[in-house]
């Protein structure tokens, strides 16, 4: 169910007594009722082998029901023993619409799959134990990511790094930091199970993160872009992560997207229009020095890291950020563009004839890195 409330009657009257508008977020606390979200992320069974046809693929990333999930499958046979000892002997999670996925669908062994949104990593196994017979049951495993996923996004480079670089990514590969990374995909992002539960901010934490960001005159300190007119995207961050430390050196103002990029922020769930209101307004305030691949992938939505890094391995001239066009009366901003090239990619698809109509060839970032070759002819 979707509400909407206009508040600008409460807001006027917040300015009639002088007092500070404070933020306050609706919907964070509903998130779990939802038995889809609660079934996904704690690993239990929905019912039913899930149907190839509900898995949606289409950015690339896998979403069952517009959330993000990953597949595996729990019969680890009669390797089970061995699995329980070393995760990595066991089968694969599949994160994304990788080549052995496709195989699956081809051969119609899809249906042993199991969905889930557990992003602890340890997830439900069972098989027979070959010595005895005996099924073995009610155990969870550490399984793997599958590679041929981590190169079809060519996640932090995979697929174009080499030997120590990509053992790296592969044993240090971290389900809540991927779904972050590619959380604007998604209207909502799962809690790993027995997280903490309501963090503990101090009972005048918004009267100081509002004095905070007045004195910071509403603009990011890390990237300084200005969000007088956007206050909702500026946060306050507590630096060493501790709710409750309010000392002026533990506490830093930033604009949602600096944030989110913070360390243990696997959480924070930033929307893409977000991202791309403020990638706009550092443009118009010129508060862009991307001159350089490293400068755009720090200021991208995260979910275009993949096919940045593959642009800057290729070196492809660099990409703009934040521009926006209007046709038709719909204003349509660009998640990356090369302007003289009338080239965009979207991570949003919703506006992509309207933008074809006036001459732009388009592009998701997934067909951008899938159509690689075709991509870098239209962009040189
Ligand atoms: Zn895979
Ligand atoms: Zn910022
Ligand atoms: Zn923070």
């Amino acid at each position: 169910m979707k509400l909407t409330v206009n508040f600008g009657q409460l807001h006027h009257c917040v300015q009639l007594m002088g007092a500070e508008e404070a933020d306050f977020e609706l919907g964070l606390a509903f998130k779990d009722i939802d038995p889809i979200d609660a079934a996904l992320r704690d690993g239990q069974e929905l019912g039913k082998d899930i149907d190839l046809t509900e898995i949606e693929h289409s950015k690339g990333v896998l979403s069952y029901m517009g959330r993000q999930v990953m597949l595996y499958i729990p019969d680890q046979g009669s390797n089970i023993l061995e699995v329980l000892r070393n995760g990595e002997e066991g089968r694969r999670i599949h994160i994304a619409e990788c080549s052995s996925l496709e195989h699956m669908r081809a051969t119609g062994r899809f249906p042993r799959y199991q969905v889930t949104a557990d992003t602890s990593g340890y997830l439900p196994v069972y098989g027979i134990n070959s010595d005895n017979n005996q099924s073995i049951d009610d155990k969870k495993a550490k399984l793997f990511v599958c590679k041929n996923c981590i190169t079809t996004l060519n996640y932090q480079g995979y697929a174009i790094k080499s030997g120590a670089e990509k053992r790296d990514i592969f044993i240090n590969f971290n389900l809540a930091k991927f779904f972050k990374h590619y959380s604007s995909y998604f209207k909502s992002l799962p809690k790993p199970s027995g997280s903490e539960k309501s963090a503990s901010y101090t009972p005048d934490w918004k009267e100081i993160s509002a004095r905070l960001k007045k004195q910071s005159n509403y603009m990011c300190e890390q990237c300084g872009v200005d969000l007088d007119s956007e206050k909702k995207l500026l946060h306050v961050h507590h630096v060493d992560g501790v709710k409750s430390n309010n000392q002026n050196s533990n506490l830093r103002v930033l604009c949602a997207d600096c944030h989110k990029k913070q360390p243990h922020h696997d959480h924070l769930y930033i929307k893409a229009s977000d991202v791309l209101t403020i990638n706009r307004l550092r443009r118009e305030q010129h508060k862009f020095d991307n001159t350089t691949y490293n400068q755009l992938i720090g200021c991208a939505d995260t979910a275009l890291e993949g096919l940045l890094l593959k642009c800057k391995s290729s070196r492809l001239p660099i990409a703009e950020l934040g521009i926006a066009v209007q046709y038709e009366h719909t204003s349509v901003s660009f998640d990356l563009c090369w302007p003289r090239k009338k080239v965009a990619v979207l991570i949003d698809m919703r506006n992509e004839m309207l933008v074809k109509k006036h001459g732009w060839t388009v592009f998701s970032a997934t067909q951008a890195l899938e159509q690689f070759q075709d991509f870098q002819r239209y962009v040189r």
